[in-house]
């Protein structure tokens, strides 16, 4: 592949495959497994780690925390999430909201969240955590009766699961076992047993340690890295994650001359070496100074000297090594670039360095050998060379919510623009209400394009005797629809398709209970109806129901539908309705206003977002569907 960025990361799901395949010949017939997708995945992307995990079986997805939950629910996971890790008070109500399962070890945590949950009426699941001897959260031996018979009295909250997590489950066997039975002395008190009992992390489940329950939560091992030696025997797993670099620069260094800061490395001999740039600010440790190898072609060489923020070197002697060459730093074929072998060198954490280098890079993804997709920095803004709408899309996403986490500019952003507009004056900017729009795509019989049903409806102060609905065939049209006052709906239709009486149709038009008539005229190759009826006027000034239906059509080769709110309104629902052997649509809203993340449901063939009708939304919001 080739692509200008300095360093990068490949996560190859067709690795992440082949690894879960593997991991499940472990698993007895009874036994399902829930990927762990915290740290969003290891820093493999939890969205794409997920996806494939679901087609592969996984039962459940594991996070750390609420927001990561959130976030999954966000990019259209429907699959049960369990929140690992003990939550806050603070985030029951994202718990609730998003359908992630608590694991829950703490009594005021539970009764605090059986009081959320009596006020919104609802029940839901949780996981409950047992402290066999790792000794961070769960109940203890000696606590677990008490809570177990005070929290089955709580009628809100459900118990779904148990689970342990072992401390040492790669090296310990004598301790793991210990935990095994204390685990299986607890469960076996509890009565009905809960649907799930799991105890087992990767590692455990290769190791014979998983025997217990019929879950098991596959993290570090699904990812392809081994936590112990011994394991290589057991199983054959390939890292997913590859970090890679292209040689920069290229120099002579004279023997006693050193390199780097604190002159920490000393050429032997007359030598060359190879300028990489990355560095710690990528995620490339600073301890593996002086301690790695990097490959570039078919040979490994040392780093030499210090890691420095953005370069490191490598020592190349007279191998022909050529600027632009690429260099693997982590993953690939050669054993001493992987994360388990780089971390050895220095004492530290695969764990911790994959999550470290998924943070930084631009990450490509990779499905049946073929590249996929690739998502952009999620902590930086840049400007991608290769945008494809959808993806800018998503990444005008990504700025907007970055740009907006701040509740206060949020709270700004509020207080001035709809206090000054509507509660200082007696002003007469009027507004949408309950916005409805559905676009329902059709299969049709064209070869070029679907047929559209849409329709639209809401409430807004009629302040003219007549509208315009408008069908552009430009984006430059459409944009000065969008700026004229007198345009009510607006449609875009494909360069390729020429607009006549059969390419759009307004279908039926009413006002309140009055239909309206519509008066066609082509303009500059755009179509233009003009909407009246002649008691039009007798509703001026007030609040009245608009019902816009029309049929057109829609590009097949388009694989995107954009809906953009074009004025100010309170209270949304969208909906978009695609044929039924569609699969893996997307969905990705672009709010601003009071609530940023509408609520998204999927049917079968049909999503939907939405808010709740008190909730403002600001022009500039919108969604794309991508197919
Ligand atoms: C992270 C985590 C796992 C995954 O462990 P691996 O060693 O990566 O397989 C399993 N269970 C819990 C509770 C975790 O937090």
């Amino acid at each position: 592949m080739k692509n200008n960025d300095r360093t990068w990361v490949e996560i190859h799901l067709d690795t992440y495959r082949a690894n879960i395949e593997a991991l499940k010949c472990f698993l007895s017939p009874d036994q399902s497994f829930m990927q762990i997708v915290k740290a969003d995945a290891y820093g493999h992307g939890a969205l794409e780690i997920a996806e494939q995990a679901l087609a592969l079986g996984a039962r459940f997805l594991g996070v750390a925390n609420s927001e990561e939950g959130r976030l999954l629910r966000l990019q259209g996971i429907t699959a049960p999430i369990l929140v690992l890790s003990p939550s806050l008070e603070t985030e029951i109500a994202s718990l609730i909201d998003y359908d992630l399962t608590p694991t829950i070890s703490s009594w005021g945590f539970a009764i605090a969240m059986e009081d959320h949950l009596h006020h919104k009426g609802k029940q839901m699941p949780y996981h409950l955590k047992l402290d066999t001897g790792m000794h961070r959260s769960g109940l203890s031996r000696q606590e677990f009766y008490k809570f177990i018979e005070q929290i089955s009295k709580l009628t809100e909250l459900k118990l779904e699961g148990v689970l342990s997590h072992y401390a040492a489950s790669e090296n310990d066997p004598d301790f793991s076992r210990e935990q095994e039975e204390c685990f299986f002395e607890l469960i076996s008190s509890i009565k009905p047993q809960p649907s799930f009992i799991h105890l087992a992390n990767s590692s455990a489940l290769i190791n014979g340690l998983a025997s217990c329950g019929n879950l098991v939560r596959l993290g570090i091992l699904s990812y392809g890295i081994y936590t112990h030696p011994q394991q290589r025997s057991l199983i054959d797993l390939q890292p997913v994650m590859q970090f890679k670099s292209r040689v920069s620069l290229i120099k002579d260094i004279e023997k006693g001359e050193t390199c780097g800061y604190n002159r920490l490395w000393m050429a032997e001999h007359d030598t060359r070496y190879a300028l990489i740039p990355a560095g710690y600010a990528d995620g490339y440790d600073y301890l593996l100074g002086n301690r790695a190898e990097v490959s570039i072609g078919e040979h490994c060489f040392p780093v030499i000297g210090k890691i420095s923020m953005d370069m490191i070197t490598a020592e190349i002697g007279d191998k022909p090594v050529s600027v632009g060459d690429e260099v693997c730093l982590m993953g690939g074929a050669a054993l001493q670039t992987h994360a388990e072998n780089l971390v050895a060198g220095y004492n530290g954490s695969s764990y911790e360095l994959l999550c470290q280098l998924g943070r930084r890079a631009r990450r490509y993804y990779y499905l049946n050998g073929q590249l996929c997709s690739s998502s952009p920095l999620s902590r930086r803004d840049f400007v991608p060379a290769d945008f494809s709408d959808s993806k800018l899309n998503s990444i005008i996403e990504a700025a907007v919510l970055q740009r907006l986490d701040s509740s206060e500019i949020g709270s700004i952003v509020y207080r001035e623009m709809l206090s000054s507009l509507f509660f200082d004056k007696d002003s007469d900017i009027h507004y949408r209400k309950g916005f409805r729009h559905s676009i329902k795509l059709i299969e049709g019989d064209s070869p070029l394009h679907y047929e559209v049903e849409t329709e639209l409806s809401y409430r807004k102060v009629l302040d003219s005797e007549y509208f315009i609905v408008a069908c552009a065939q430009s984006e430059t049209a459409l944009q000065a629809y969008l700026k004229r006052k007198d345009v009510e709906y607006r449609w875009l239709m494909d360069d390729n398709f020429e607009i006549n009486p059969d390419s759009f149709i307004v279908s039926s038009i009413k006002v309140n209970e009055l239909r309206l008539s519509t008066d066609s005229r082509h303009e500059n190759g755009c179509l233009e109806l003009r909407c009246s009826h002649p008691e039009l006027n007798t509703l001026l000034g007030k609040e009245v129901d608009f019902v816009i239906n029309t049929r057109t059509i829609y590009p097949r080769k388009s694989h995107q539908m954009s809906i953009f709110i074009t004025e100010l309104t309170k209270g949304i629902s969208l909906s978009f309705s695609y044929p039924e052997d569609w699969t893996g649509v997307e969905c990705i809203p672009i709010f601003s206003g009071q609530n940023r993340y509408p609520k998204i449901t999927r049917s079968r063939n049909i999503i939907e977002l939405s808010t709740s009708p008190e909730e403002w939304i600001f022009t500039l919001s919108g969604v794309v569907f991508a197919y």
